[in-house]
């Protein structure tokens, strides 16, 4: 994902039906080429005529949004949430990941929740817990710290460091499960990128002022 405007959509990380049978191909072709596509266009709408906010990071307008002006303000928080969080939401998940964490991520969750399935279970009950749209996170703070959040519509849960995100609005899962979110959230768990999420906690953890908060 580049930096600042204009934004455009990266191409999904892997073949359509990659994903199935968890997700299945038309679940992925709307949500990534259609809802994803469609914060892209909103933001660099929104910004097209904003001289002043075109050099600002992703990261920065999800962070800063209140110190936009008011007829933006509200269009850049929800686009330019939904643009960061889509993001990482499709580059986590893996074909093939019949894995599972390793190196200091191992640690860290053994440390701040127990074991994996403690995890697990703490991820699924923010995912089922999120009345309405919104996100399930694994996080970090500056010292590496793990916690589980959940946020609404397309907010972030930044300044704390994504590692891992679970989209629950509808059109995540609605085409192929219906209403039933806690079958999408326990198949969803079997496509996270273990071995993706163990390099990246190690690197961030080293370069955390890239952090909004630093
Ligand atoms: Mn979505």
């Amino acid at each position: 994902m580049e930096q600042h405007y204009p934004f455009s959509l990266p191409p999904l990380p892997y073949a359509y039906d990659a994903l199935t049978p968890q997700l299945d191909q038309r679940t992925l072709h709307f949500h990534h080429d259609k809802h994803f596509a469609a914060y892209v266009d909103n933001l660099n709408k929104l910004l097209s005529d904003q001289p002043e906010y075109q050099s600002w990071s992703l990261e920065q307008l999800c962070w800063d949004w209140c110190q936009l002006p008011d007829d933006i303000r509200q269009g850049v928080r929800n686009n330019a949430g939904g643009v960061y969080n889509h993001d990482l939401y499709f580059k986590i998940m893996a074909p093939t990941p019949a894995s599972t964490p390793s190196g200091d991520l191992a640690g860290a969750i053994t440390r701040d929740f127990g074991d994996l399935q403690a995890l697990k279970d703490a991820m699924k009950a923010a995912a089922l817990g999120q009345f309405g749209s919104g996100w399930a996170w694994l996080v970090f703070d500056r010292e590496g710290r793990l916690s589980v959040r959940k946020t609404a519509n397309q907010d972030t849960p930044l300044p704390l460091c994504p590692l891992l995100t679970c989209d629950v609005w509808e059109h995540a899962y609605y085409l192929q499960y219906q209403n039933r979110r806690a079958e999408y959230f326990d198949n969803w768990w079997q496509l996270v990128d273990w071995p993706q999420l163990s390099e990246t906690y190690r690197l961030r953890r080293s370069t955390l002022p890239r952090c909004p908060n630093d």
